[in-house]
């Protein structure tokens, strides 16, 4: 299985200067292939840092990351292949659109994999229209679209590769609530679509708690708790020291003395009880 493998991984930046900072502290994970993990911690805690050693892009000052069984090193030709294998969209990905159509520009990507011209659009269109961008944009500057549509167009950029892991910081970050929607379905689907492995950074615990099916805490360079949204939303207290809350509704839940749900789902699930429970023959 292609499994994420890491073994004690430290990462310092400017090491030996005055102003050397350890980014992380010996982090160990095992990301099973098909997981949908949520990375989650308050700023500065190592997010970017780690997802940036992910792919390659950073290499640790020790430790190990293995992916399909294969060591991470600094071979350059395997390194490009392994940025095929993983893709990574960053914060404001729209910043970095840049070809002249919105179609070009998304077949830039499959172009650096090695397709062939033809190969490279036909995967970029299939990607755009999975993004929801209408046809009569493919031809249009990516300049032309709406903040929604750009960010989508640059992520349809990265899935036009078919990475096996999508990684993402922040997805969400700056948008309207119908555009943060289509940008976690749009995720969602891709997902399903394969046994496609995704790690997504976020700040928004609701999104954390509705979409991932394994939530991974990081705190000043080290994992502060990993397990399932339910495992780790039940430390309300915890995770307030680290900066963070629980959803929306597990807090309301826990206001009426319901404990459990995370999801808007279950909490309408158990609301309706407690209701019932209270108000017998109504
Ligand atoms: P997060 O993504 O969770 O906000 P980062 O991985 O960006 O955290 O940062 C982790 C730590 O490393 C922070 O203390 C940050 O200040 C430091 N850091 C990040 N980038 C650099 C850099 N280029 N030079 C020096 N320190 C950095």
């Amino acid at each position: 299985k292609m499994d994420i493998k890491l073994e004690n991984v430290k990462y310092i930046y400017n090491p030996g200067a005055v102003n050397e900072k350890t980014a992380l502290k010996g982090i160990s994970l095992c990301i099973p292939q098909g997981q949908f993990a949520a990375l989650v911690g308050s700023t500065g805690s190592g997010k970017s840092t780690l997802i940036q050693i992910l792919n390659g892009l950073k290499m640790p000052a020790s430790g190990e990351i293995t992916y399909d069984g294969r060591s991470i090193g600094k071979d350059k030709k395997a390194l490009r292949e392994l940025r095929c294998r993983i893709g990574i969209v960053f914060q404001y990905p729209e910043y970095q659109l840049f070809d002249e159509t919105v179609l070009k520009d998304a077949a830039f990507g499959p172009r650096n994999k090695g397709f062939t011209q033809e190969e490279a659009l036909k995967a970029a269109e299939k990607a755009l229209r999975e993004a929801g961008l209408p046809e009569e944009s493919f031809g249009r500057s990516p300049f032309d679209l709406s903040g929604g549509e750009k960010r989508r167009a640059a992520i349809a950029g990265v899935m036009a590769m078919e990475p096996e892991v999508l990684i993402l910081d922040e997805p969400t970050a700056g948008l309207d609530p119908a555009g943060k929607n289509e940008i976690l379905n749009l995720v969602k689907r891709y997902h399903e679509s394969g046994n496609v492995t995704v790690i997504m950074v976020s700040h928004n615990m609701d999104e954390v708690a509705e979409y991932s099916d394994r939530v991974i805490v990081m705190e000043e360079g080290r994992v502060l708790m990993d397990g399932e949204p339910h495992e780790v939303f039940r430390h309300e207290e915890v995770l307030k020291q680290a900066g963070l809350s629980v959803p929306q509704v597990t807090k309301l839940c826990s206001d009426l003395g319901i404990e459990g749900p995370v999801t808007m789902d279950e909490a309408a699930d158990v609301i309706m009880k407690f209701c019932h429970e209270n108000n017998p023959g109504k």
